[in-house]
């Protein structure tokens, strides 16, 4: 028997949260986000499950060249571009679309002869700092790289920094996209400027978000960017994670549970061990309270996270018993909750999923 903990990915939900993203804007292509082994899914689901998509998009070079031996046709972009000029010939040779967002990338460009036109991003940077060239420098930018022979279409893109927020007080959407527009005024190409958030806010903020390309990554995912829960927002969870009651202890007033002796039962009370703990990708930090499901009963952690187990109190659970389901994040139990009464964010949780766990595929519903 393999260990109880095990990952169900929902190709199913994979497809429908897709097509919440097509309906939210309806005029766009979309990049589908398949970076960090798509979200923790693994690669060749993403691929799956993101059939319909447009175009995925990722980091590395050699993730890009393995989902053209998985058979992928459509477009490939790389969110951050090459690290090296040696990656130059790849994207001409397997089609990948590169982002550019600094001088380097050009020159790189420039210096390595392109037998076969390429297709480009030309990031902005538009007050994220991190990636991309200032609205005042993009023009000059733009003009260097359209001089390169094999450069084909340039697509203008920006990145948001608070798009889970309408009106962030610091940086708001509408800031941003501002400036996008003055720095990218009379230049030609299709324009990508909308992350998940971005996207979901498309219905508010279309006369200002008019993007061909939109790039949704954790709302595929189930996943919300934050504000509203995933659910208001009609998505569904991709990813359940499943173990077992794997031990059952029965305490009295004044016994502890686990490293530290963190917690203190005050009556008697049954606490459930389970097969999953921080080496899984379970959050170490979860405090006392973090919600977990035993049994279809909603429960809670106790005491602290260890590496391969953890323990919840088991009082509201009847007939709780070595064998019982637990579900840890997924199918009723939203993971941005879990990933909330840690301290983190749902990304976080799905993108640490560890090696060591068992993955299946199931429809939303059935695992377990
Ligand atoms: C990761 C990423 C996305 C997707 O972001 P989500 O918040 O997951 O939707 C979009 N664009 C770029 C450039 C990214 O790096």
């Amino acid at each position: 028997m393999p260990r109880p903990l095990c990952a169900t990915i929902h190709l199913d939900s994979m497809q429908h949260n897709l097509a919440r993203a097509r309906s939210c804007a309806p005029q766009a292509k979309v990049w589908a986000v398949v970076k960090a082994n798509a979200y923790g899914h693994g690669l060749e689901r993403g691929m799956k499950g993101f059939a319909t998509a447009d175009g995925l998009a990722l980091i590395e070079t050699e993730n890009a060249l393995r989902l053209r031996e998985l058979g992928w046709i459509k477009p490939i972009l790389l969110l951050e571009g090459i690290f090296d000029a040696s990656d130059v010939p790849l994207l001409a040779e397997h089609n990948i679309n590169s982002t550019v967002h600094c001088v380097e990338q050009i020159k790189m460009l420039e210096y390595t002869q392109l037998y076969r036109p390429i297709d480009v991003h030309l990031k902005m940077n538009t007050g994220m700092n991190r990636l991309g060239f200032k609205p005042g420098e993009y023009a000059a930018a733009y003009k260097r790289l359209r001089a390169i022979p094999g450069i084909r279409n340039i697509t203008l893109m920006t990145h948001f920094a608070n798009a889970d927020e309408l009106e962030h007080p610091r940086l708001a959407i509408a800031d941003q996209v501002q400036r996008f527009q003055r720095g990218a005024e009379g230049l030609e190409g299709e324009r990508s400027l909308s992350n998940s958030g971005g996207v979901l806010h498309q219905a508010v903020l279309h006369a200002e978000l008019q993007n061909d390309w939109v790039r949704p990554g954790i709302m595929l995912y189930g996943g919300t960017p934050g504000g509203r829960t995933a659910q208001d927002f009609g998505l569904r969870p991709t990813m359940t994670l499943t173990s077992e009651i794997i031990a059952i202890q029965q305490l009295v007033a004044g016994d502890t549970v686990g490293y530290g002796s963190r917690f203190e039962a005050t009556g008697p009370m049954q606490v459930g061990v389970v097969a999953c703990g921080y080496a899984d990708g379970y959050p170490r930090h979860a405090p006392h309270g973090t919600p977990v499901i035993v049994d279809g009963v909603r429960t809670s952690v106790i005491g602290r996270v260890s590496m391969d187990m953890m323990t919840v109190d088991l009082t509201p659970v009847r007939n709780a018993r070595v064998g019982s389901q637990v579900t840890l994040w997924g199918d009723g139990l939203p993971i941005d909750e879990v990933a909330a009464a840690a301290g983190t964010i749902g990304y976080e949780l799905m993108c640490a999923l560890a090696p060591r766990v068992r993955v299946t595929e199931g429809r939303l519903g059935t695992h377990g």
